[in-house]
């Protein structure tokens, strides 16, 4: 993972809930995405720049050229260059405005796969979006040969992930909580490699007490050092001081005061907010 720039600005705790009173307004239906989005939030010829400025692999470039990606959303646009430089992210933005590739494509591009070795871990609170995410990391790895991507959620045969996990360890791990963690704390899924933690739709996941445990539970078996990325559509104000308590942890894990303050200053959380 790249080393944290110290020169960038620090956010502290009480710039991480300095978000827009009126974000809670009506995020688009999934179903609506690009097409309805309007023009100026849309990514739609906003930046004339493109995926080429951000310094991305050849193999990934291919693929977004492929999948007809032409410019970078807004989102992107502000998001990828700090992600793939492997810093903390918090990004809210409405649904459809690209927030899915900033932590595909910054994850791919960061991501040296070793076998036997999961160094992503990607959460989300329902079957469906887990199987649209792995599809886009699949979709963005197909010049990748060696990244092994695999889905893991409730409601398939358990033992079907446990032979999948012991016979072909994929690097890149999505799934819902609850079966993510059976199988972790099974040791069938190991995550003491996870270098980057990715949190989708997390407010979904910490607004339920039950996902929220469980989502902390995985956490902390994850190491210390790695990059966590949240990504919502909205932020709701109870909402707010949990991530920010769930950022804080990570923080805060297994380190005196001193030692916390001085981590403090070295991660740099990047906070963006598109509702303006
Ligand atoms: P969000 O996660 O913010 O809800 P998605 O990442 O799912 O949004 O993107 C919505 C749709 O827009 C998807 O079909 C995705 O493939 C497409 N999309 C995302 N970024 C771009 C882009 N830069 N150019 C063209 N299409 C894009």
């Amino acid at each position: 993972m790249a080393e944290k720039d110290t020169n960038n600005e620090v956010y502290e705790e009480e710039e991480l809930i300095d978000y827009e009173d009126d974000e809670d307004k009506a995020p688009d239906s999934v179903g609506a995405k690009a097409s309805t989005a309007p023009v100026k939030k849309g990514y739609v010829g906003i930046h004339s720049s493109g995926f080429r400025d951000f310094l991305l692999k050849p193999e990934l470039l291919r693929a977004i050229v492929d999948s007809g990606f032409e410019h970078p959303s807004e989102v992107q646009h502000e998001c990828i260059p700090q992600a793939i430089l492997g810093m903390d992210v918090i990004c809210q933005a409405k649904s459809g405005m690209g927030k899915t590739a900033v932590f595909v494509l910054s994850t791919l591009q960061q991501i040296e796969p070793v076998a036997g070795q999961v160094a992503a871990l990607v959460l989300c609170h329902t079957r469906e979006l887990a199987y649209q995410i792995c599809h886009e990391f699949e979709r963005f790895s197909t010049y990748l040969p060696d990244l092994k991507v695999a889905v893991f959620y409730g409601g398939v045969h358990i033992k079907n992930h446990k032979d999948l996990l012991k016979n072909e360890c994929p690097h890149i791990v999505v799934g819902t909580p609850g079966r993510i963690l059976a199988l972790a704390r099974d040791k069938d899924l190991p995550l003491k490699n996870v270098r980057h933690f990715i949190l989708d739709e997390c407010d979904k996941m910490l607004e339920s007490l039950d996902m929220r445990r469980d989502v902390q539970e995985i956490f902390k078996m994850t190491p210390h050092d790695k990059q966590v990325m949240m990504f919502s559509a909205t932020l709701s104000k109870e909402i707010r001081p949990v991530c920010k308590k769930f950022m804080q942890d990570v923080m805060s894990y297994g380190n005196s005061p001193q030692t916390f303050s001085l981590i403090l200053y070295y991660v740099i959380i990047f906070v963006v907010n598109f509702d303006l």
